[in-house]
């Protein structure tokens, strides 16, 4: 085996070892902990706090973490469920301040992605049996999919003055899903900045936001490659950077020989084809966690387009094939770990 090559195994064994989720690269005097909400394990790292400062913060978002959790959960009761409840029913009334801001946002985002991204086909999500803590075993009934997709529901199907706000649709119903997580580590990374944290990773089962260093060196991120143990690609995180992945692997189940995942088409009803996986980088956690939900939908061919649109410049995209596609922007950050096929560089509209 060429020495070059041996190198680069060994680097990919390592990162393999530490970076299984999209983690961070170890390094000495970091503290981490770890949680469990939205689903999946959030890991905090933090540099350079004392003991002290490092308890308070952890208490932090632990709590920010349970409130969220019970607040924007897309089945079980809390404020999000209240909210859906009341918008079925079409009169006005008083949003409720933990899913206000979010909705705004998601109505924004939604628009932008020119509905791809469309937190309010929550009952799609339902009829393909995802709002359940486990994968269902079979897809519904293709009649089922067509009669939610006569008229799907869209953001715009909710007014919203001041805080009073109503559904014009009766088969709206939020789920916040693509969002939330994107939002939450924007969230707690403002709330660990208040405190005096300026050097952390907020990491949601590899979806993350950083800030700061790790001591005297850049925090490094691992993105994981879609079909592969591992990461496929590193990228040193400068300044504060929200890293976020959607794939086709998070979620999904097999049903005569093909993959149902969870990330749904709004034009067809079905499980988006044509991408395996999607990664943003942008400052804001809620832009890059709602653009690479919509990009994943938009496939090979409208990503770019949608990109543009949602104001993202920092891509890759993996196609059903495993072709890389990736922004000039992005081409310039990564570092590729395994051995890929050679990148398609693709200029944003
Ligand atoms: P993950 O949560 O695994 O990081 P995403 O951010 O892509 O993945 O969010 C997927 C979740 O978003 C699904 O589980 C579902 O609840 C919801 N969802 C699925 N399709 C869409 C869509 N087209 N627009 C908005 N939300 C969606
Ligand atoms: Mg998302």
């Amino acid at each position: 085996m060429n020495p070059l090559r041996r190198h680069r195994l060994a680097t990919a064994a390592v990162l393999a070892a530490v970076l299984a989720a999209g983690c961070q690269r170890q390094a000495p005097s970091i503290h981490r902990h770890e949680f469990l909400a939205f689903g999946t394990l959030v890991e905090l790292s933090l540099a350079g706090v004392d003991p002290e400062l490092a308890q308070e913060a952890v208490a932090t978002v632990r709590q920010d973490l349970e409130f969220m959790h019970f607040a924007w959960h897309a089945w079980k009761p809390g404020p999000l469920g209240r909210t859906n409840k009341l918008l079925a029913t079409g009169a006005w009334f008083s949003g409720n301040p933990s899913v206000l801001p979010l909705i705004r946002r998601a109505r924004e985002l939604s628009a932008a992605s020119g509905g791809l991204f469309n937190p309010a086909l929550g009952n799609l999500v339902r009829l393909w049996g995802f709002q359940a803590d486990a994968p269902p075993g079979a897809p519904p009934k293709p009649e089922a999919v067509a009669a939610l997709l006569r008229d799907l529901p869209a953001m715009d199907d909710i007014e919203i003055r001041g805080v009073r706000m109503r559904g014009r649709h009766p088969a709206l119903r939020l789920d916040l899903g693509a969002m939330a997580k994107g939002w939450a580590v924007d969230r707690i990374s403002e709330n660990l900045k208040r405190l005096g944290v300026e050097n952390a990773i907020v990491n949601a089962g590899g979806d993350l936001r950083a800030f700061g260093r790790a001591g005297d060196r850049p925090w490094r991120i691992g993105i994981r490659h879609p079909r592969k143990a591992g990461a496929i690609a590193s990228v040193t995180i400068e300044g504060d950077e929200a890293v976020f992945t959607s794939g086709d692997y998070e979620r999904y189940f097999e049903y005569r020989g093909r993959r149902y995942h969870h990330i749904l088409d709004p034009r067809t009803g079905y499980p988006a084809t044509g991408t395996q996986s999607v990664t943003v980088i942008h400052h804001d956690g809620a832009l890059a966690d709602a653009a690479a939900t919509a990009l994943f939908v938009a496939g090979p061919e409208g990503w770019r387009e949608t990109a543009a649109k949602m104001g993202v410049r920092q891509v890759m995209l993996i196609d059903a094939g495993g072709g890389i596609h990736l922004t000039p922007e992005m081409a310039r950050r990564l570092t590729f770990e395994m051995e890929v096929p050679p990148p398609r560089v693709e200029p944003l509209p």
